[in-house]
C-alpha cells in the first residue's frame, strides 16, 4: 500500500466545501471567471458539513425595520460576555440581510406570512434575528452551482498541511482518503472553510461520531492554522449545548418558538418561549437539576404538524425513524434533553482562527471563513457572509500579488508531507493499537480533564497526559490503510485542539460563561483583568505554544 503523489496548480484552493468554502468559491467564479478555484473536501461536497441537506433558520439577519446592527451588537455582547470584537460582528450584521436575499435569488424559500413578512423568531431577549427558513435542499442548491461553474472540487481529499514561507501562502497538501493519492497544491492565495472542532469531548453515549456538530470535523482547520502559524483564539469556550438525550440532536428552538416547554421532573416550567434562554436549559443540566423534558402534549395539532414538517424534512429526516423505533410521539409524549460533547466553533461559540472583517488571518494570502474562524455565534449567516467575504479578499489578492512560477522551497516541502504521511502508514508490527481506541482514550481525558468545573491541577494533570499520547500515537496507532490513516491524521488534530484548550483554559484565571469557564480556584468573573481575547501561536517548535492577550477591539462611540 503506497501513497502516490501528483502536482497541481490553481489560483484560489478552499479548503472544506461546507457552507463557507462553496459560498466563496460559487462568489470567486462569479466575480472572477479566469481565476481557477479547487475545494479540497474531506467528505462528498454535495452532502458534507453542518448542513448535511437542508437547515430551517438562518440565525443571524438584521431586517431592516425589524431590527438593527446595533440591537443585534448587544445581543452578542451579552452572549459573550463582553469577548468579541467590534468590527466583524458588525460587518456580518449588515451583510446579512443581503445574504437572505442572494440565498432567496436562488431558490432557498424563506417561507412569509400572510401579510408577506418573513417568518421571524424571538430566540434572543433583546431584538428579532432568527428568520424561519424551510430549504431541505440547500446543499445540494450549492453543490448544483459549483458544478455548473466548473469548480474543480476533489471529494474524499482532506487538507494535511498549509504550505507557509516567510509568512506567506504557498500552497497546501491533501490526501485522498479512498484511493491515497498526496495532492500537492501550489496555490496564490488558501482560504480555509473546514469547520468546527466537533470531535473534541465524548458525547454521553461514548459513541465517537455521534456528535451534535458534523463528526467529519476534528479540528482539522484549527490544526492546519496553528501548525502553518495563525492565530487561534478563545479555545478555552468549551462549549456545550442541550439537545435531545443520545440522539444529539437539536430541536430546541424549532419547538419552542411554536409554544413548546421545557420542564423539570416535577412539570416546572424551567424555559418556554417568553423566556428562551438555551443558558438556563444548560445551566439547570450541568447543575445536576434535572433531567429536563420537552413537553408538547398543550400544543394544537396544526403546530404538531409545523414541528414535525421541519423536524422530518428540513433538518434532520433520520428523526422520524428514531421516534417511531422509540415509540415517543410529539403532542403526547415528554421528550428528554442531556447536554451534548464539548465542542470548539465560531459558528456556536467564539474559538476559532483570529480573522478581521476582510476574513484575512495573520498570515499572507490565506484567508479563513465560518466555524473554523472566530466571528463569535455567527451560526450559518456567518459561514455564507465570511465565505463570500473570504472569495473578495481572494480576489483582490490574486489580482494584486506578486506571485514567482516556482517557489524553491515548494516541492522540498510536498516531499516532506508525502514521506510524514508514509512514516504514519507503513508502520512497523509494534503498532497495535486502533485508531478508535486511541481517540477514546484521548476524548475521555478531554472530558475528564478540560471541561468545567476546571482548575489549575485537572487542567495541567490533563495537559501531561496529552503531551504523552503525542508522544505515543506514531509509535502505537496502526493506519492499516488510507482511510485509517486519515484516523491517525484526525487524532493529531484533536490532540493539537485539546493542547491548546488546555492552555487556554489554565490562561483565562477567572471564570466566565457560566459553566463553558467555570474555574474552581477562580470562581468569580474578573472583568478588570480578563476582559480580553486569549490568542495562541505555534512557538519556535511545535508543538510549543505562545500566549497572547489581546484587547477587545471597541466599535465607535464605545
Ligand atoms: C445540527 C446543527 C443545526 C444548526 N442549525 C442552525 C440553524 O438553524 N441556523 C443557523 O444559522 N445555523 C445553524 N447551525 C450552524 C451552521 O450550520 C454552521 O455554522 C455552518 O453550517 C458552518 O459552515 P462551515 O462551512 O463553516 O462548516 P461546515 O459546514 O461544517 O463545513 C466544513 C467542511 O469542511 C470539511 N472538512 C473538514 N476537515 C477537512 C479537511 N481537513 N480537508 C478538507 N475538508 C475538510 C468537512 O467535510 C465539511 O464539509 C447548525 C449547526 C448544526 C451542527
Amino acid at each position: 500500500m503506497k501513497l502516490q503523489q501528483v502536482i497541481i496548480n490553481t489560483d484560489v484552493l478552499i479548503i472544506g466545501g461546507g457552507c463557507a468554502g462553496s459560498m466563496a468559491a460559487i462568489c470567486i467564479k462569479d466575480a472572477a471567471p479566469n481565476l481557477n478555484v479547487c475545494i479540497m473536501e474531506k467528505g462528498h461536497i454535495k452532502r458534507s458539513g453542518s448542513v448535511t441537506m437542508g437547515m430551517d433558520a438562518l440565525n443571524v439577519a438584521v431586517i431592516p425595520g425589524i431590527s438593527t446592527p446595533e440591537e443585534y451588537l448587544e445581543t452578542v455582547k451579552k452572549k459573550c460576555w463582553g469577548i468579541m470584537d467590534y468590527f466583524p460582528n458588525y460587518t456580518l450584521a449588515i451583510k446579512s440581510f443581503e445574504l437572505l436575499k442572494t440565498l432567496e435569488s436562488w431558490g432557498v424559500f424563506f417561507p412569509k406570512n400572510e401579510d408577506g413578512n418573513y417568518n421571524i423568531m424571538q430566540v434572543d431577549t433583546s431584538g428579532k434575528f432568527c428568520v424561519g427558513m424551510d430549504e431541505p435542499d440547500l446543499k445540494p442548491i450549492m453543490e448544483k452551482k459549483i458544478r455548473e461553474a466548473k469548480i474543480d472540487v476533489l471529494n474524499k481529499t482532506m487538507g494535511t498541511k498549509l504550505i507557509v514561507k516567510n509568512g506567506k501562502i504557498l500552497g497546501a497538501v491533501g490526501l485522498n482518503i479512498n484511493n491515497g493519492q498526496v495532492v500537492c497544491c501550489k496555490a496564490k492565495c488558501v482560504i480555509l472553510a473546514n469547520g468546527s472542532a466537533s470531535r473534541f469531548g465524548l458525547p454521553n453515549t461514548g459513541y465517537l461520531y455521534g456528535t451534535f456538530d458534523f463528526p467529519g470535523n476534528a479540528g482539522d482547520g484549527f490544526a492546519l492554522a496553528y501548525r502553518a502559524g495563525a492565530k487561534i483564539t478563545g479555545m478555552e469556550f468549551t462549549l456545550k449545548y442541550a439537545l435531545v438525550k443520545d440522539l444529539n440532536i437539536p430541536l430546541i428552538y424549532i419547538v419552542l418558538t411554536r409554544g413548546g416547554e421545557v420542564v423539570n421532573g416535577s412539570g416546572e416550567v424551567i424555559v418556554d418561549k417568553n423566556n428562551l434562554s438555551i443558558f438556563l436549559i444548560v445551566e439547570a443540566l450541568e447543575n445536576r437539576k434535572g433531567p429536563l423534558f420537552l413537553k408538547t402534549d398543550h400544543l394544537s395539532k396544526e403546530k404538531i404538524m409545523e414541528i414535525e414538517n421541519i423536524l422530518f424534512s428540513t433538518e434532520r429526516p433520520m428523526q422520524r425513524r428514531y421516534w417511531e423505533l422509540k415509540d415517543i410521539k410529539f403532542g403526547r409524549d415528554l421528550i428528554e434533553l442531556n447536554l451534548t460533547e464539548a465542542q470548539l466553533c465560531g459558528g456556536h461559540g467564539i474559538s476559532g482562527i483570529v480573522i478581521n472583517e476582510q476574513s484575512h488571518t495573520n498570515i499572507k494570502g490565506l484567508f479563513a471563513a465560518g466555524d473554523v474562524s472566530s466571528v463569535p455565534m455567527q451560526h450559518l449567516t456567518g459561514a455564507f457572509v465570511y465565505g463570500k467575504i473570504a472569495g473578495e479578499s481572494a480576489i483582490e489578492y490574486c489580482n494584486n500579488g506578486n506571485f514567482p512560477e516556482n517557489h524553491k522551497d515548494i516541492h522540498w516541502e510536498f516531499d516532506a508531507e508525502l514521506s510524514h504521511l508514509g512514516s504514519l502508514l507503513n508502520l512497523t508490527k509494534n503498532n497495535t493499537i486502533q485508531p478508535t481506541t486511541f481517540e477514546y482514550k484521548l476524548r475521555r481525558i478531554i472530558n475528564e480533564y478540560l471541561l468545567s468545573p476546571k482548575n489549575s491541577s485537572s487542567l495541567k494533570k490533563g495537559l501531561s497526559l496529552i503531551y504523552e499520547l503525542r508522544e505515543q500515537l506514531p509509535y502505537q496507532v496502526l493506519a492499516k490503510n488510507f482511510h485509517e490513516l486519515s484516523k491517525v491524521l484526525e487524532i493529531g488534530y484533536i490532540l493539537d485542539c485539546a493542547q491548546m484548550s488546555a492552555i487556554s483554559s489554565l490562561t483565562r484565571k477567572e471564570s466566565r460563561w457560566g459553566c463553558i469557564h467555570r474555574r474552581s480556584d477562580y470562581p468569580d468573573t474578573d472583568d478588570v483583568n480578563w476582559l480580553k481575547h486569549i490568542d495562541l501561536q505555534v512557538g519556535q517548535t511545535y508543538p510549543e505554544t505562545d500566549i497572547y492577550l489581546r484587547e477587545i477591539q471597541r466599535g465607535d462611540g464605545e
